[in-house]
């Protein structure tokens, strides 16, 4: 392992150099080049970097990165090539790589690493712990390789470190150190605790043992996608949160698994959004939980359209907006769908007029409104084009409405909605229940319309989502 100096992109120079002084200095002199001082962390290069990223990620500035590994020429720079990051004292280790996962945050990653806080940040040229959001590349010291996963435990309310390590038969100082806590005082409830020497299964860090995964799907969160967050747990728990400013609903379902589905907003700034976990576990020992999500931009178009004023005119639309938004934040907490989502019109060679999710801006406005559904044709070789309940559910609206038309919308249960507008003829009442397949409604053109369709919307967690995912894919 390459510990003390030698000038990366010249080791073989400083092999030779090293021969030459065998060679040419009596050997007292020789034992001075290995007594040499180490010089601070080493970064090995990855295939992409260039000098200017490995600066800016180390918040060191070109000209001493370069100075300091003798490059002339930073196109010189290639994968494998081993470079000293200057004025990071303290480590003299070559650094690795590690993506942060869902699960851990800066107080984990600590004593996951048995690395403290303050040389995470300082290693990382971070400002703030938040921005460990899930997928960053953390970067460690490749001696501080994840040990064996540690049992993990909350301090409950009013408990103190002692009592905790009396419980668990270790050493309070050794609780105290390996938590990277100043003083066996300094723990709060809550906190979730390494217990040294006692091994589990691996799980997310920054939440009590008794919660073995959390999981937010692949990849990043997206505009106007659904997120499915996964609890597992080992023993009963209440668990809630929020993600994105917008309250998170578990729902047990069965086997230890806690799941939430929420809608991340179409129009949400992409970028990194808060997902916090809080809840309470069957001893009644809270957990609390909190790490910054990336959400990404979704794949949307812009539409610049030209309607009647008075359609956009916010005293029309204000008071219905309001009712029809208000009403999918109540949460039944009965799963009544199964699967894949049904069409809600028979198949029809004209397909879908419109896709969610674009961005419209009506008579010259900012583009600060967006499609909210999937538009299905108005099928002419019909006589009626019906629409069917894509899904078991209870009606919670149906009525006519100035821009929606007549419009009804059925409750799911977990926080999930499906909205139909601008039918012909709503055929269903309210606190009916529905099956998947009934018919519910003709399709028509009331309301603000060009022109016949059915204008299909999903939501979840109070914010709507993109339908063609429930219409392809089951959930959860
Ligand atoms: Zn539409």
């Amino acid at each position: 392992m390459m510990k003390y100096v030698m000038k990366p992109g010249r080791i073989r120079v400083a092999s030779i150099l090293s021969m030459l002084l065998i060679i040419l200095i009596p050997s007292q002199r020789v034992v001075f080049a290995q007594d040499l001082q180490p010089v601070g962390p080493i970064y090995i290069v990855q295939e992409g970097d260039t000098l200017w990223d490995i600066a800016q990620r180390f918040g060191v500035t070109l000209e001493d990165l370069a100075r300091e590994n003798s490059i002339s020429d930073p196109a010189e720079l290639s994968a494998g090539d081993e470079l000293i990051i200057p004025g990071i004292e303290g480590v003299n280790d070559v650094l690795v790589t590690r993506k942060v996962p869902i699960g851990e945050n800066l107080r984990s990653l600590s004593r996951r690493f048995k690395l403290p806080e303050k040389s995470i940040i300082r290693l990382n040229h971070i400002t703030s712990p938040v921005e460990l959001f899930n997928g960053y590349n953390l970067v460690v010291p490749a001696s501080k390789q994840e040990g064996i996963p540690n049992e993990r435990l909350a301090m409950a309310s009013g408990q103190s470190l002692f009592e905790l390590a009396i419980n668990q038969d270790v050493n309070p100082w050794a609780l105290a150190t390996n938590n990277d806590l100043v003083g066996t005082w300094s723990a709060v409830p809550g906190d979730v605790l390494i217990i040294p020497d006692q091994e589990s299964e691996d799980g997310p860090g920054g939440l009590p043992g008794e919660i073995s995964s959390l999981d937010a799907g692949v990849g990043p969160l997206t505009q106007g996608k659904l997120s499915v967050i996964r609890l597992e747990a080992t023993e009963e728990l209440v668990a809630g949160g929020s993600l994105a400013g917008n309250p998170l609903n578990f729902f047990h379902n069965g086997d230890g698994e806690y799941i939430a589905l929420q809608g991340i907003h179409a129009l949400i700034e992409p970028g990194l959004h808060s997902l916090v976990l809080e809840g309470e576990l069957k001893n009644g020992v809270p957990f609390s939980f909190s790490q910054m999500l990336l959400v990404s931009a979704g794949d949307y178009t812009y539409k610049s359209l030209q309607v009647p004023p008075e359609t956009i005119d916010p005293a029309n639309t204000k008071p219905e907006d309001e009712i029809w938004n208000a009403l999918p934040k109540s949460i039944t907490p009965v799963k009544m769908w199964e699967g894949v989502f049904q069409s809600p019109v028979a198949p029809s060679p004209c397909g879908f007029t419109d896709t969610f999710g674009h961005r419209r801006s009506y008579n010259g406005s900012p583009y600060n409104y967006f499609h909210t559904g999937l538009d299905f044709c108005y099928n002419y070789n019909n006589e009626v084009n019906e629409i069917y309940a894509p899904a078991d559910g209870v009606v919670v609206f149906a009525d006519s409405l100035v821009v929606r038309g007549n419009a009804t919308l059925i409750d799911h249960g977990w926080g999930v909605y499906t909205g139909y507008m601008h039918q012909e003829e709503i055929l269903v009442e309210v606190g009916e229940q529905v099956e998947t397949g009934q018919v519910i409604g003709i399709v028509g053109q009331t309301g603000r319309v060009n022109g016949p369709h059915l204008h299909l919307e999903v939501w979840a967690g109070g914010v709507q989502v993109d339908p063609i995912d429930w219409l392809e894919n089951p959930f959860p």
